[in-house]
């Protein structure tokens, strides 16, 4: 039962109950060690406070209270909860039966794009399915050599028009040679910029209109903590998402941003980024994340 939670969290549950009895009083002090776990963990305060209140209300029930383990029970509780925030489980990328299926990657720059286009078309690949990719990324100069380099690696066809200076056409253009040659997946490699500004919300609306991507993945730093709540909820206000990719999870980085992007985008997760060789992409499963984050 306690397998998801860290050790320490839960001999400070346990050492909360005593004999075996809890109090309101010593529920209370569980909540709060639970409540700060997350803070440290870099979810952000609304957040908590959202967690916490769902949380307390089950926690401080007769029924836990009375139970013959009751500090079991909260721990139940909290990681019952987390693994629901964090949920669905969804790291399908629903490729349609029919025609090239068109995956946008958005996300501010050094986020992981390009490096995740890479790793998207490895698991594709293995999975005997055929994707090209389309150098978008016409504001950083190295963008779209560096996308040459991962598809010579894995093989993999790049579009790319190094004079165009129009995002929509190369990606339009892009796109029907895809359907020439019948690749069953484009992924759009969009640019980002350092900070959030209007003009690259504006380019990514164009080509999300002009282009109708089938599936739109934000793609944030998770070393980035409270930086990366707020790229996520300014690209949710400008693109309809249909996923997250939260990459660099392979660090210190202990998560908790995954549980703030998840609650201000309101899309599944679909991998978690864990190198930066093309291999380190893992589906995301709530479980594995809900122990990293209570610490
Ligand atoms: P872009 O600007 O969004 O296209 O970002 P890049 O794909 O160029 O990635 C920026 C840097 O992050 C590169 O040095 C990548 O190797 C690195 N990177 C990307 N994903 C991961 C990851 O999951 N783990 C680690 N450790 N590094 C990553």
């Amino acid at each position: 039962m306690f397998e998801n939670l860290s050790e320490g969290l839960q001999s400070a549950f346990k050492s909360l109950s005593g004999k075996g009895k809890l109090t309101e009083g010593n529920m209370r002090d569980g909540l709060e060690i639970v409540q700060k776990s997350l803070l440290e963990a870099d979810v952000s305060y609304p957040v908590v406070q959202d967690f916490m209140a769902h949380v307390s209300e089950k926690a401080l029930g007769k029924r836990v209270l009375l139970s013959l383990r009751p500090h079991e029970e909260l721990v139940q509780i909290v990681n019952d909860e987390l693994i629901n925030i964090l949920g669905p489980v969804d790291s399908s990328l629903h490729l349609k039966s029919e025609g090239p299926t068109i995956i946008m990657l958005c996300g501010l720059q050094g986020s992981g794009k390009t490096t995740t286009c890479g790793k998207l078309s490895q698991l594709l690949k293995e999975e005997g399915i055929k994707p090209m990719l389309v150098a978008a990324d016409l504001q950083r100069p190295a963008a779209i050599e560096q996308l040459h380099v991962i598809g010579k690696q894995l093989d993999v066809p790049v579009y790319s028009e190094p004079d165009n200076k129009n995002p929509v056409k190369v990606c339009q253009n892009g796109v029907a040679k895809a359907k020439a040659e019948g690749a069953r997946v484009v992924i759009l490699d969009t640019a980002g910029r350092l900070a959030i500004d209007e003009e690259l919300m504006a380019e990514l609306q164009k080509i999300d209109k002009k282009v109708g991507p089938d599936q739109v993945y934000l793609v944030v730093d998770g070393m980035t903590g409270q930086d990366a709540v707020n790229s996520a909820g300014a690209f949710n206000e400008s693109l309809e998402l249909n996923g997250v990719i939260m990459t660099k999870l392979d660090g210190d980085a202990r998560g908790g941003a995954l549980l703030s992007v998840k609650h201000v985008t309101g899309v599944p997760i679909k991998f978690i980024g864990t190198g930066e060789h093309f291999d380190a992409l893992e589906p995301f499963r709530p479980e594995g994340m809900a122990s990293r984050i209570l610490q």
